[in-house]
């Protein structure tokens, strides 16, 4: 019987799945937080996850990104990435990752069918990384991973900066060349309150990369997901894009066509709201595909127009960690 595909309650159409295979991470990013668990049986196993991404795809999920914690510390990623582009009706998968780890599994998981790279890159400089993202995090690794990537033809390599203010500011324009030369798309995140740093608006990032010689013009550029982009000429004369991600001072809600599912297999209409509900549980004790989408359609249908991530700091939202659900 053909089903209805995924909704929310406002009537947006669902079809991107954040899947978080561990909320366990080898960073300590300041503005991200942290899960300290440490029993497997918690996580979703390759199986359950390959089970769940069927489902989806039968829903009318048609892109999932892999990401955590740090998608890369789970051992079976390139099985997991394989099985679930072979998912029916999942159409492209792609991974976010810090890149420590995508020396070694840039091009497994490119063999997988993973399409599409999201790297974290905040800083070009080693102390820094060191600074915000802990001392296990090796900068020369990071760009390593990056470069390796860059290699693989990916459809699209996205370098993705949350710009922290007294932070990394002051490096943005850098960040544009270092990502062009690779033929990658720079994209610069605002700071969600997760964790600690200051907030630094869009507008300010822009202003900030004329002022470090990135010219920008408005381009009609858009992907799946919320940035905006504007367009420029790198060095050797070629037509680039810079990607802007303001979740704060920009809201992008009308817009959205995700949901997430955690690690611990918690399906997660918004990532900033609470409409959430347990697939794990009904998943293991065998219950039928139809209780499992009753569960999704029932969290999707208590989706909010849109998150309220902006009462986090006065503590009115209770927000989950973003390790756990999946950034
Ligand atoms: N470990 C992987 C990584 O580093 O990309 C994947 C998970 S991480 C939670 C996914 C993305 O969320 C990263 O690009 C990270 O910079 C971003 N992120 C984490 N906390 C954030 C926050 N408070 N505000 C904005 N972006 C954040």
């Amino acid at each position: 019987m053909a089903r209805a595909p995924l909704a929310d309650a406002q009537g947006r159409l669902i079809a991107y799945l954040r899947l978080s295979v561990t909320d366990r991470c080898n960073f300590r990013c300041s503005y991200c937080s942290v899960a300290d668990h440490d029993d497997p049986a918690r996580l979703l196993s390759r199986a359950e996850i390959a089970r769940l991404a069927s489902l989806f795809g039968r829903l009318g999920v048609r892109r999932v990104r892999l990401t955590g914690g740090e998608p890369t510390l789970r051992k079976d990623l390139v099985e997991i990435a394989r099985d679930v582009r072979r998912a029916p009706g999942i159409e492209e998968v792609a991974l976010t990752t810090n890149a420590h780890r995508l020396a070694e599994l840039a091009r497994p998981l490119k063999e997988a069918g993973v399409e599409s790279v999201n790297a974290s890159l905040d800083t070009l400089r080693p102390e820094r990384l060191g600074a915000v993202s802990g001392r296990g995090a090796r900068l020369e690794q990071v760009l390593a991973g990056i470069d390796r990537a860059a290699e693989q033809g990916f459809a699209h390599l996205k370098l993705n900066t949350v710009v922290m203010g007294g932070v990394n500011e002051d490096e943005l324009g850098d960040l544009v060349r270092f990502a062009w030369e690779r033929d990658a798309t720079p994209r610069f995140i605002e700071l969600m309150p997760f964790g600690r740093g200051a907030p630094v608006p869009t507008a300010r990032v822009k202003a900030l990369l004329r002022e470090q010689g990135i010219l920008l013009e408005p381009s009609d550029r858009r992907g799946w997901g919320p940035a905006h982009h504007l367009r420029g000429v790198d060095a050797c004369g070629r037509e680039r894009h810079v990607g802007f991600i303001g979740a704060m001072t920009e809201n992008f809600c009308d817009r959205c066509n995700r949901a997430r599912l955690t690690a611990e297999g918690e399906f997660q209409a918004c990532l900033g709201g609470e409409a959430r509900v347990d697939l794990r549980e009904p998943l293991r004790a065998g219950a039928p595909e139809a209780e499992l989408e009753r569960r999704v359609r029932g969290a999707l249908g208590a989706k909010g127009p849109r998150h309220h991530m902006e009462g986090a700091a006065e503590g009115l939202v209770r927000l989950r960690p973003m390790m756990g659900i999946g950034g």
